[in-house]
């Protein structure tokens, strides 16, 4: 399987890293080897001094499709989650700087959290509430309606270059109030007041 990010998908993210508005989705991809292997601790890299959380809204693909029009990508999920995109983001602001791919601080062992799946009938997906707790203390707070690109025109979009497999998760972009995490923290991703993971930094 593999992972689908999708990157500056909310204004006040974009606002907040100083980064351009696109025109279309960015996109980029974790292997499967990013995956943190459930009820293990994120293990801060040694190559980065600034690793920083951000919550998603995650999709699971349950069919096998390309050039998927936006009216027929609801077919294509059924499920849907929250995680945690982990970017080491000293040495993505390296990379950006000099215009190299991303992989390095985006892709690395253990940098994709993804918790529990629900049906996607349990939800309203144009108006979907999530919470990232650092500590108890409420770091990042999104809705589905700020989302540039819907969930069906994100895979109506990745679906032109990537073929989609049963198993693949798209990570559908984070919202602002992105920032660091510390050895000790605790890290509790909710959805719609649902707890959908809890992470212990190392
Ligand atoms: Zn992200």
């Amino acid at each position: 399987m593999k992972i689908i990010c999708i990157g500056r998908n909310y204004a006040k993210h974009i606002e907040e890293l100083e980064n351009e508005r696109p025109a279309e989705p960015v996109i980029f991809l974790k292997p499967d080897s990013a995956i943190l292997l459930k009820k293990h601790p994120f293990v801060i890299p040694y190559f980065s001094d600034e690793v920083h959380y951000e919550v998603e809204i995650l999709v699971k693909i349950c069919k096998l499709g390309k050039h998927i029009d936006k009216k027929f990508a609801p077919k294509y999920y059924e499920e849907i989650g929250l995680g945690i995109d982990f970017t080491a983001r000293d040495l993505q602001s390296k990379l950006k700087e000099k215009g190299l791919p991303w992989e390095k601080s985006k892709a690395f062992d253990g940098s994709a959290v993804i918790g529990e799946f629900y049906p996607k009938k349990n939800y309203d997906l144009e108006n979907l509430n999530f919470q990232l707790y650092k500590n108890k203390v409420l770091v990042q707070d999104g809705n589905s309606k700020s989302m540039l690109w819907k969930i069906d025109e994100i895979i109506a979009y990745v679906s032109q270059f990537f073929t989609l497999k049963i198993g693949d998760i798209i990570f559908t972009g984070t919202p602002a109030g992105v920032g660091p995490v510390s050895p000790k923290d605790v890290l509790i991703g909710k959805l719609e007041d649902k707890e959908m993971f809890k992470i212990n930094i190392k």
